[in-house]
């Protein structure tokens, strides 16, 4: 088996050099070149299995380089060098993959050989790395084809955890957000972000969310009539369709003796929204009939201002992906600040999620946040298990 290839695209000579000397010592076939021209022209003669690209060069810059790559379609794995910080390099990676490269990782300079090791493997190896074959057999694992969903749905396969929701300032329990898992009988517990698309493309997340809003219901009115305020359930903009569902879902509370006041919806992605006028109508009446409407992963490019502002939302929730970098960045922390500032200006209730440690929730309760969710406070778990973990709790502050 030969050894495997790897081509450099370097400005600087010398460090062009350094990456082929380390890499042929890791026991690959290593060449450099200096400039783009001479680096397309390799590409056209050979194929290279990796190839490493320094980001800031006088005449073609590294991202400019990577989306020519992209519209050549070329297969080689990619490594992203650069002196640069590493907030350049993550959006440089960012923009690669985006344009559908395939980037093996990011690489600060001055780069060792351990580095480069740890990104590249060994020359010798003939097998891929193994993530990047985990990555592309994840699509293949969950292949869902909607006769699996259809017969999941037939045989109550779709369970709900329940992940608690507690004021910042108090730590009272005030709510449970349901998220929804497929028991499958071989595959064990699959995950929602999995199942939802598919759900959501072959037509069947309506069938589903209905099984979901009266298992969740179900379990909120045997448990929680009075103890506990809320109940939240994510609603997927796709599903806002039928004009018929606020009048579904009320005759829904009625039956389990919930008030609607009771219930908040959350609603993602509200730019896939399929007609945003009948949404609109429709968001409205849910609202006018009592229930809550949150915007859901809030400051991500799902969720925009411009829904913020035209739709009638009583909650804005702050997405994960701040919170959890709370902790070591101070953009998150700036964006968090802002986003809990914006909700309250415009009157809604602010919730963080993805809270993960006492700092966190420390922080935010300093900055005003109402709620809070995460893994620091509780985990999702089964209804059984949230049942007892509010009676816990309930010992634990009257003790
Ligand atoms: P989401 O609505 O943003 O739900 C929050 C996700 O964050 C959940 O993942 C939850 O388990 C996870 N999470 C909570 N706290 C933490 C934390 O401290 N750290 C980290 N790293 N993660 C945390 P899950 O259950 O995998 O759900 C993923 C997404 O699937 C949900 O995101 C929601 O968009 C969708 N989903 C879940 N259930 C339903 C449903 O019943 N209907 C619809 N349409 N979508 C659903
Ligand atoms: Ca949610
Ligand atoms: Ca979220």
């Amino acid at each position: 088996m030969a050894n495997r290839s790897i081509l450099i695209l370097d400005d600087d000579a010398a460090a062009a050099q350094t990456i082929q000397w380390m890499a042929e010592s890791l026991g690959f076939e290593a060449e450099f070149v200096t400039r783009p021209d001479e680096f397309f022209l390799r590409l056209e003669q050979k194929s290279f299995d990796i190839i490493t690209i320094d980001l800031v060069m006088p005449k073609l810059d590294g991202v400019e380089i990577m989306r020519l790559l992209a519209e050549r379609e070329t297969r080689a794995k990619i490594v992203i060098s650069s002196g640069m910080d590493s907030k350049v390099l993550e959006a440089a990676q960012r923009s690669a993959l985006e344009h559908g490269l395939s980037i093996l990782g990011v690489i600060s300079k001055p780069i060792s050989k351990e580095s480069l090791r740890l990104l590249v493997g060994d020359g010798s190896e003939c097998d891929q790395l193994p993530w990047v074959e985990k990555q592309s057999a994840y699509g293949e694992l969950f292949e869902i084809t909607p006769l699996d969903l259809q017969n999941a749905l037939d045989r109550h396969e779709f369970i709900l955890a329940y992940q608690p929701k507690i004021e910042c300032k108090s730590g009272l329990t005030v709510g449970f957000e349901a998220l929804v898992r497929w028991k499958h009988p071989d595959r064990g517990i699959v995950m929602p972000d999995v199942f939802i698309p598919v759900a959501e493309n072959v037509g069947l997340i309506d069938a589903l969310t209905e099984q979901i809003f009266e298992q969740s219901l179900e379990w909120f009115s045997q448990f929680f009539p009075q103890s506990i305020p809320q109940l939240s359930l994510n609603i997927s903009a796709k599903s806002l369709v039928d004009i018929q569902m606020a009048d579904d879902l009320s005759a829904l509370c009625s039956r389990y003796r919930i008030a609607p006041e009771c219930v908040v919806l959350e609603l993602t992605e509200t730019s896939a929204m399929v007609d945003p006028i009948l949404s609109l109508a429709l968001l409205t009446r849910l609202r006018l009939k009592g229930f809550q409407l949150s915007i859901d992963d809030f400051g991500t490019g799902f969720s925009s201002m411009v829904q913020l502002v035209r739709l009638p939302f009583s909650e804005i929730k702050v997405d994960k992906s701040f919170v959890m970098q709370a902790q070591n960045s101070s953009e998150a922390r700036s964006v968090i600040k802002s986003i809990i500032d914006l909700g309250h200006s415009l009157g809604l209730l602010v919730t963080a999620e993805g809270v993960e440690n006492f700092k966190t929730l420390d922080y935010l309760n300093s900055l005003g946040c109402d709620l809070a969710q995460g893994y620091f406070i509780a985990r999702p778990m089964t209804g059984e298990a949230a049942r007892n973990w509010v009676k816990q709790r309930k010992q634990g502050i009257s003790a």
